[in-house]
């Protein structure tokens, strides 16, 4: 009883830890509910998306979804972090006053001028916002790690952007950034809608505010 509810405590500290670093929202939930779905894996193929072979942590260089469910079952806890991003900012036309509004009304925003200019900065690219989240999701990783939670497992959403270009098409180079490089969760059969769904933490698809990023880390 003791043990559970010092493990309680360490998922909610977690939670916690995720949204300090930056996550507009991160919850807890039970690994069951991760939705698998071969349909999801095929649609790298089908039509073939550009990464599909290119980057080291998509289709074919990654589990199958097989292997992935294999994994899944052993796990009781998984963790969704979410960042948000606005609609303009990804399409590079935001204004700096539009920028500022919407992360005053997300409560990312800092009174210190500079810091505004990051943050839009930050925020003004598909690219960046993506390896924001995919720098959260390593460190939430590690954190669960030290907190003993050995297996912990980070998956991000969609292809890997640490580097401007994977190493390529069968150029038999190694990944530039292994301990940070991780899986896309679309690639391994994650149902990211649905996922995000079950897990209480659901957002808008299409966007027409804000684009809400999403990835998951395994805890056990
Ligand atoms: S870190 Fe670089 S080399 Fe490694 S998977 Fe990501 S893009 Fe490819």
């Amino acid at each position: 009883m003791e043990k559970k509810r010092s493990i309680t405590t360490q998922l909610k500290q977690l939670e916690k830890f995720a949204v300090e670093k930056g996550a507009y929202r991160a919850k807890v939930f039970d690994a069951r509910l991760v939705v698998v779905d071969e349909r999801v894996r095929m649609k790298c193929q089908i039509p073939l998306c550009p990464h599909y072979g290119r980057s080291l942590t998509c289709p074919p260089n990654v589990p199958t979804v097989e292997e992935f469910k294999k994994a899944l079952d052993r796990y009781t806890k998984a963790l969704l972090i979410q960042t948000v991003s606005p609609i303009m900012a990804n399409m590079n036309d935001c204004s700096r006053e539009e920028a500022k509004e919407f992360f005053e009304k997300h409560g990312k925003a800092s009174s210190k001028e500079g810091q505004q200019q990051e943050v839009v900065e930050d925020f003004g690219n598909m690219r960046s916002a993506a390896n924001k989240l995919h720098k959260l999701t390593n460190e939430v990783e590690l954190q669960a790690m030290s907190l003993g939670f050995h297996y912990a497992l980070g998956l991000i959403g969609g292809e890997c952007m640490l580097c401007s270009e994977c190493v390529g098409v069968c150029s038999s180079q190694a990944c530039r950034r292994p301990y940070e490089a991780r899986p896309s969760m679309e690639g391994v059969g994650i149902d990211v809608v649905q996922t995000c769904i079950k897990g209480g933490l659901p957002f808008e698809i299409p966007p027409t505010k804000e684009i809400v990023r999403t990835s998951l880390v395994l805890v056990d």
